[in-house]
């Protein structure tokens, strides 16, 4: 028999509008959808009425269901790699998979769509002709050593950031670079859709003013601008 193919398959970051056609076909036709919570996936099928039997595959369950994924495409299955928002594998699991599926001799096809991060970069008016993507720097262990290593990065810099630690950021960005340009985007296609612009210590100024719930991108701008 042959091998089914594994769809890696990118899903809206908070708008559900934003679900590509492809998209949409594709998890209608595949046989079963590898997703990393099976509550936040079912919203998105029953939005678009989709049928589709759910597995869940996360950061925890990830290394234990590979063969168990793998096994059901190498018997014919066609299955889609979903994350809860975006482009799955861009800090959300899937890599293994992918890797593994490659080493299989199992064909990988992606279905492009919504990712926070370039979705900031092109609206941060910031040179994206060349830039760093770092993702979620450090918690603890490791966050200043990594900042210090940005300090000398020349490209524009690209970083995930959560609710609870993006005041944090701001102040270590004004402590290690703060005459770099800074865009914070935050809750992107949502209703509470925002982007501040400045220097590190006028972004502070304003926190204050601001709701601080949500998901943020933050766009640093290269060493030399403007
Ligand atoms: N795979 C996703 C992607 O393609 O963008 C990223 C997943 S990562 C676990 C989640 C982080 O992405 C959030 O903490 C936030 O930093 C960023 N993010 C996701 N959706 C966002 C949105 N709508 N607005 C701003 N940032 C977002």
């Amino acid at each position: 028999m042959a091998f089914g193919k594994l769809f890696v398959v990118a899903t809206p970051i908070g708008n559900l509008k934003d679900l590509s056609y492809r998209a949409e076909e594709t998890l209608k036709n595949i046989d079963f959808i590898a997703c990393e919570d099976t509550r936040v996936t079912s919203i998105l099928l029953k939005n678009f009425d989709i049928h589709r039997e759910l597995i869940s595959f996360n950061a925890q369950s990830e290394s234990r269901k590979i063969e168990y994924v793998l096994e059901r495409i190498k018997n014919g299955e066609n299955c889609a790699l979903v994350s809860d928002a975006g482009t799955p594998c861009i800090s959300d699991p899937g890599v293994r998979l992918v890797n593994e599926a490659i080493k299989n001799g199992i064909e990988i096809a992606g279905i492009p769509g919504p990712n926070a991060a370039i979705l900031a970069l092109s609206i941060s008016g910031l040179p994206t002709d060349s830039f760093v993507f770092e993702g979620f720097i450090p918690q603890k262990k490791g966050r200043q050593k990594k900042l210090k290593e940005l300090c000398d990065e020349k490209r524009t810099i690209v970083l995930y950031e959560s609710t609870y630690r993006i005041e944090k950021l701001l102040i270590e960005l004004n402590e290690y670079m703060p005459n770099r340009f800074v865009v914070v985007c935050r809750e992107l296609t949502k209703m509470f859709e925002e982007s501040w612009r400045g220097y590190p210590k006028e972004l502070l100024e304003e926190f204050p003013n601001k709701t601080n719930k949500g998901e943020y991108v933050v766009i640093i701008s290269p060493i030399k601008w403007e």
